[in-house]
């Protein structure tokens, strides 16, 4: 395929991360996500010298690069956490998952910022959020801290791009931090993308703020909820209330080109479809 983007989606990886790969190539999936330990829970094993192998064997002969693969931190972590007891145990939990990734021979780690439950300003919580990205790269090496957009719902942190922008102005090695944009999260978020005017519009403010030197891959998901609404509800590609015209210009925009475009929407049923649904956008 000559196509410049790599369009696929969180596939399981359930019975071993390889079947991540498998299932992605199930698919027709040129990239994919995936959870390196289960999301809802702290400890996990760590990954055996076999996983791994098995793993490697299996990306490589997908032909799919580390470079198009973007795993997912678990859920629980929360790096601008107020307590401090807590905070320590999300940031040990943040290492062991760039840890994992290196294992793996990935080099980005996706992740959402973190959340002030309503007890530090949104300014301290950014401090802290980027004190321990800062702290997690200091152990690591190799693997770039991709942070995500959100929707706003509650207390989490990263529903602006000014959030992004605030974070990554205080990690210290730029060359090792992106962002992620979630089409969803940014739409709900106030963002609008719908029409040609409105896209552009977004995305010249996220070049202003942000940068698309910054942009190390995307979630693209239609949105069950309205414009700004700030509800965090996934739907499937022109099911929603963006539609479809948001994801042809994606699909035809080269700022998006090299980088995962990952669905997460509600039906894995029918991804195979969605993928070859979003190829067919491009002119
Ligand atoms: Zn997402
Ligand atoms: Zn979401």
């Amino acid at each position: 395929m000559s196509s410049k983007k790599f369009v696929g989606a969180h596939t399981s990886a359930s019975g071993g991360v390889f079947n991540a790969v498998e299932n992605a190539v199930k698919i027709g999936a040129r990239a994919f996500a995936l959870f390196t330990k289960n999301q809802r829970q702290w400890v996990a094993k760590d990954l055996d010298k076999e996983t791994i192998d098995k793993f490697k064997k299996a990306l490589a002969e997908s032909g799919i690069l580390a470079k198009h693969v973007l795993p997912h931190d678990s859920y629980l972590i929360n790096l601008g956490h107020p307590e401090a007891d807590k905070l320590e145990k999300s940031r040990e939990a943040f290492v062991d998952e760039i840890q994992r990734c290196e294992q793996l021979g990935l080099v980005k780690l996706n992740f959402h910022p973190g959340s002030h439950l309503k007890q530090i300003s949104e300014d301290e919580c950014i401090g802290i959020i980027a004190d321990s990205i800062n702290m997690a790269l200091d152990k690591t090496s190799g693997v770039k801290a991709v942070i995500e957009n959100t929707a706003g719902q509650g207390s989490n942190l990263g529903y602006t791009f000014e959030h992004l922008a605030q974070i990554i102005e205080k990690v210290e090695d730029k060359s090792r931090v992106g962002v992620c944009i979630d089409t969803c999260h940014m739409f709900v978020a106030g963002y609008d993308i719908r029409t040609k005017e409105a896209y552009e519009k977004t995305w010249n403010e996220f070049s202003d703020v942000v940068g698309f030197e910054y942009l190390m891959g995307m979630h693209i998901n239609d949105s069950k909820p309205p414009l700004g609404s700030k509800k965090d509800r996934h739907h499937s590609i022109g099911e929603g209330e963006i539609g479809l015209d948001a994801f042809r210009f994606i699909m035809n925009d080269e700022r998006m080109n090299d980088i995962p475009l990952i669905l997460e929407t509600i039906d894995a049923s029918i991804w195979k479809e969605e993928i070859e649904l979003l190829y067919s956008l491009e002119n």
